[in-house]
């Protein structure tokens, strides 16, 4: 039966599917397509982990036997017991063959959607004791995952057995198939999450996946931006998606409404495969803006510069037009190393290469590195995400977050510091640095950034003339603008961030995603003071937030005097456009009218 779930509209388009189901616990196993040939290959890599988790439970099992019952718990031996005989069931090997000879998933992400599949009808089960036999296959998928990638797990608690099941059939309907591409591997596929961490949906960039759907997140999280980098029609917030949609559900991605639509109809799919041609179409034509020089109809000259998570994102920021980075999200290099055989942060050489390889990759244009923002819902890892978002009494978006988390340990920060300007030699960087607010921390960054040049100076290293600028990200920093334009060379509006402190709302949070409003004529108040003061000082100002590729917003932006937007590649195009359609000098009682209006948004 069709039905559909409403949610936040992150990233634009239309994606037709069918939904994977992925836990975020089981995200960082890699997600690929093998060739036919390899399918007797993947198979066999999965027995043998079966089989070595086998040997391994095997054998703690006979010790366990030899063992006094003091020694040796009885819980210890019943949980070894449900562990061997999940390891044998065939609903956990047939169901892996199925999705790599069918499918041709790789054999990490075969094994761990098919242990979604399972511990969902575990999830269904009435009886409590079974419904907890779900912990106990985790593990001994965990295990086999161990082994697959040749690292051995410690002994776990659990006991129980789980009991088969009758698998849900979940045939394309009538109409479906033919609309479709056949029910084969050439489908494409939704990834459907209760939660994704920025880190996680970066994983994703280069992935299967045609679209994204998510129980929490709001529209300027970071897993949202994310997700709109990757150019994907995506919803977030869609609170109870993942636990309505099943594994294989045919679903459509409407990223412009934010809906996701479960088992469509064949009329509903005809529908959104039309509308979806259309979008591919619009895109082709907007291609064509990509050469053309960004000029209001009254001849202002706008810099429309790209916002990148990763060095090789440089190429969809040139394919798109930019004409630099404007904002380089240095942290994505920070996140997601735990368990991956890498030290907790990045050492200088490795940071020092990747911005370097941003900086070849603008060929010549200028990139503005932005320190390290680590915190709120950028953790460092998963687990302390995990931690976080179970722990109701922190408030990590008001704690230590970016340059305080920074500050708070200068070494990570000096070796940071060191990488980027060794990377200045070798094309254009701007340094910029996030959440200031106060000028103490002001005089700390300045004096580390001294300190860091002096020690390259020391070892004789050479750095370019690296302009330093400062995000206006929270009210306090846009209430002492002076003093930002004392100390730095440029400023941009974190207005993500911005509204977020302004008005309270986390931008993380899906409950309070509706108050979340760049027109609150506050944060328009702060926007439009901070451009015109620095207009008054000749500083450069920009917009890096998400209101830079929001097209609804870029008449009201260039009104109030912006001449620089900093945005994800995807959007620059679009924005582009509304660019050339402006006479800026038609605007200025409007935005007057905007600015001292109790509700912009009825004039917008
Ligand atoms: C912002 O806050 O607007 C911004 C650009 O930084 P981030 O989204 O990474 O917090
Ligand atoms: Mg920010």
């Amino acid at each position: 039966m069709t039905f559909s779930v409403r949610g936040l509209a992150v990233a634009q388009g239309i994606a037709i599917g069918r939904a994977v189901l992925i836990a975020s616990s089981r995200l960082d196993v890699a997600h690929y397509f093998i060739e036919e040939s390899d399918v007797e290959a993947e198979i066999e890599r999965v027995r043998n982990g079966r089989d070595a988790v086998i040997d391994e439970l095997g054998r703690l099992q006979h010790s366990v036997s030899q063992m006094s019952r003091k020694e040796a718990p009885h819980e210890l031996a019943a949980m070894l017991d449900v562990h061997l005989m999940l390891l044998q069931d065939d609903m956990l090997s047939d169901g892996v063959k199925h999705w790599i000879t069918d499918r041709l998933y790789n054999a990490e992400w075969a094994l761990t959607t098919q242990l979604e599949l399972i511990a969902r009808q575990f999830d269904d089960m009435e009886d409590e004791y079974l419904r907890e036999r779900k912990a106990d296959l985790e593990q001994v998928v965990e295990r086999i995952l161990r082994h697959m990638q040749g690292v051995a797990l410690p002994l776990v608690d659990g006991d129980g057995q789980p009991k088969r099941d009758t698998k849900r059939e979940n045939k394309p309907r009538k109409g479906q198939q033919d609309l479709l591409l056949d029910d084969t591997i050439d489908v494409p596929l939704i990834l459907v999450a209760h939660d994704l961490s920025p880190a996680d949906m970066l994983q994703f960039k280069q992935s299967v996946f045609a679209g994204f759907v998510t129980d929490v997140g709001g529209k300027t999280s970071h897993t949202a931006i994310v997700a709109r980098s990757m150019n994907i029609p995506a919803v977030v917030g869609a609170r109870s998606a993942s636990t309505l949609i099943r594994q294989d559900d045919w679903v459509i991605i409407d990223g412009d409404a934010g809906v996701v639509i479960v088992d469509p109809s064949p009329i509903i799919l005809a529908e959104y495969g039309f509308k979806q041609r259309q979008g591919e179409l619009e895109r082709g034509r907007l291609s064509r803006l990509r050469n053309t020089p960004a000029v209001t109809m009254d001849g202002e000259k706008i810099e429309l510069l790209a916002n990148i998570e990763q060095p090789d994102d440089a190429v969809a920021a040139l394919n798109a037009g930019a004409v630099g980075v404007g904002l380089f999200r240095s942290e994505f290099l920070f996140m997601g190393r735990d368990g991956k055989g890498q030290s907790k942060l990045p050492n200088e050489e490795e940071q020092f290469q990747a911005y370097k390889r941003a900086v070849d990759g603008m060929q010549g244009l200028p990139v503005t590195i932005r320190t390290v923002d680590i915190g709120a819902d950028k953790p460092l890892d998963r687990q302390e995400r995990l931690e976080k978002t179970q722990d109701t009494h922190l408030n990590p978006a008001l704690g230590l977050r970016a340059i305080r988390w920074s500050l708070a340990d200068p070494d990570m920060f000096l070796t940071q510091l060191r990488a980027i300007f060794r990377a200045s030699s070798f094309g254009q960087i701007k340094l910029m640095i996030p959440m200031l607010c106060a000028v103490g921390e002001i005089h700390q960054t300045l004096a580390l950034i001294k300190q860091a040049k002096a020690d390259l100076d020391a070892k004789s290293i050479p750095y370019g003339d690296v302009k330093i600028g400062a995000m206006i990200e929270i009210p306090a920093a846009a209430l002492i603008l002076p003093t930002f334009l004392k100390y730095f060379d440029f400023l941009s509006l974190g207005t993500n961030d911005l509204i977020q402190y302004t008005l309270a709302i986390d931008r993380a949070d899906e409950a309070v995603a509706h108050m979340y409003d760049p027109l609150h004529p506050a944060v328009l108040h702060l926007i439009a003071n901070t451009i015109q003061q620095c207009k008054l000082q000749g500083k450069d100002v920009s917009v890096c937030g998400e209101m830079a590729g929001d097209v609804s917003l870029t008449r009201l932006l260039l009104g109030m005097g912006l001449r620089c937007f900093s945005m994800h590649p995807a959007q620059i195009l679009t924005v582009k456009q509304h660019i050339l359609r402006t006479d800026t000098s038609k605007l200025k009682d409007w935005v007057q009218q905007v600015l001292t209006s109790e509700n912009p948004a009825e004039i917008v």
